[in-house]
């Protein structure tokens, strides 16, 4: 026998339930948080199921996927979030799939959405390199400031804060620091740039979320949580 599929609605309000207490937790309203649900690798249909249910934020990470994903979901009001690498050759099509691309790890990539974007002022968080690992992507936090500067002065580009991913830890305690560290980063840039700027906070997945949102996130970004496993390209 095997056991009933879990329906993405009830993940979700298992979810929303500890956004909620994450929230509270912290004297935070819950309905200030944007929940961004991470397709990538999920069906159409379950992204249907989960509008349905009343979620407007998705994330994906390959320009590609996100187009495929067009037939079914085109008609629908969703906000379409970038989150992973983005190549400069794929900027053009990107400004045209998504409403905002969270991940923007360079300058030179900033100036080529600025570039495609034109009339629209494309929204983008920077992404800030939270992760040591050499092959793990974002903007230094040395360079964060210098970077900052010269993307907030990009025309058609509307600015609205950072966004990180911590090494994996299994306890999410010791992420915290990392979540702690990438909110400090903003509070300096907003105190050098003007306390308005850079609001958005993006932080925090499938299991390490309320520590996020505990130290400041946001948007929250999560996959499995929501959808369960991912499948197998
Ligand atoms: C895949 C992904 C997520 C979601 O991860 P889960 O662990 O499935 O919640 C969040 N952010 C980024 C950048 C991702 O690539």
């Amino acid at each position: 026998m095997t056991a009933a599929p879990v329906s993405v609605v009830h993940n979700l309000a298992n979810v929303r339930e500890r956004i909620e207490r994450a929230a509270s937790r912290v004297g935070r309203n819950a309905g200030d948080l944007t929940l961004v649900a991470v397709s990538k690798a999920q069906p159409a249909e379950k992204i249907a199921e989960l509008y349905e249910a009343g979620i407007r934020h998705f994330g994906e990470n390959k320009v590609q996927e996100r187009e495929s994903k067009t037939p079914r979901l085109g008609g629908l009001d969703i906000t379409w979030h970038m989150i992973g690498h983005l190549q400069k050759n794929k900027a053009a099509r990107s400004v045209v799939l998504f409403h905002t691309v969270d991940s923007v790890d360079s300058m030179v990539l900033a100036k080529k959405l600025n570039h495609h974007s034109s009339e629209n002022r494309l929204r983008v968080l920077i992404e800030v390199k939270l992760d040591p690992e050499p092959a793990k992507s974002g903007v230094a936090s040395e360079e964060l400031a210098r970077v900052a500067e010269g993307i907030l002065r990009l025309p058609h580009l509307n600015v609205c804060g950072l966004m990180g991913v911590p090494p994996y830890f299994d306890d999410p305690e010791e992420v915290r620091p990392y979540f702690r560290r990438l909110r400090e980063l903003r509070d300096e840039l907003a105190s050098r740039f003007g306390s308005t700027t850079l609001p958005v906070l993006s932080m925090g997945m499938s299991h390490d979320f309320e520590a996020a949102i505990e130290e400041g996130a946001t948007e929250v970004r999560i996959g499995t949580a929501l959808f369960g496993e991912r499948q197998k390209a």
